[in-house]
């Protein structure tokens, strides 16, 4: 599996020649690359406990992957779990609406549809992993990336999720258990640990 600890040491733009999206990614919240790194490495190594293989999406917590870098990653893996928290208070398991799409501003007919069989194995990862996390099922809010818009006709979606092959979650874990809380993050580890197994065991 690919684990992806969200955002990167960079703010700025990167156009993908394959779809002409905005794949470049950020810092994000404050405290989200640091905290999003060290859960990674947490879970990974439970998960290499039990015996899964773990990709992670970028090399450390600085480093920059723009978002199909991390989707070609996780392409090459059976499922693709992204880690974030949000500064709003909004948690959730976001994966793709069926149908799902993306377009860049400066060419509204380029449209990315999300795959449906993404849709469908990410509606399914995402029904598995929240109950273990506590948190709710969402459909992808579609972010902020400048420069992406989304098609008339069409529910949005993450830039990740329509550049994946596999399915997709987008997990916006707690804040407060998240950010400057080892312990916190150790929970999140095991919680999560245990829903990928389940969800390995059950498919
Ligand atoms: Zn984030």
């Amino acid at each position: 599996m690919c684990l992806d600890p969200g955002h990167s040491g960079y703010t700025g733009s990167e156009i993908d020649p394959a779809t002409g999206l905005n794949v470049g990614d950020n810092t994000g919240a404050p405290g989200e690359l640091e905290s999003n790194w060290d859960l990674a490495l947490r879970t990974r190594a439970k998960l290499e406990e039990m015996g899964y293989e773990v990709v992670l999406a970028k090399d450390s917590a600085y480093d920059y992957e723009s978002l199909r870098a991390r989707a070609d990653r996780a392409n090459s893996c059976d499922i693709w779990v992204r880690l974030h928290f949000d500064d709003g208070g909004f948690t959730g398991v976001m994966r793709p609406p069926p149908d799902a799409a993306r377009c860049p501003v400066a060419d509204p007919s380029r449209i990315t549809v999300v795959d449906p069989t993404v849709a469908a194995g990410s509606d399914a990862l995402a029904r598995a992993v929240a109950p273990f996390l506590g948190l709710a099922v969402r459909d992808d809010t579609g972010g902020t990336s400048q420069g992406n818009t989304t098609p008339p006709g069409h529910p949005t979606c993450l830039i990740g999720s329509v550049l994946s092959r596999v399915p997709v979650i987008c997990i916006e874990n707690r804040a407060d258990l998240v950010r400057d809380n080892p312990s916190g993050r150790e929970l999140v580890a095991s919680q999560l640990t245990q829903a990928i197994d389940a969800y390995f065991e059950s498919r």
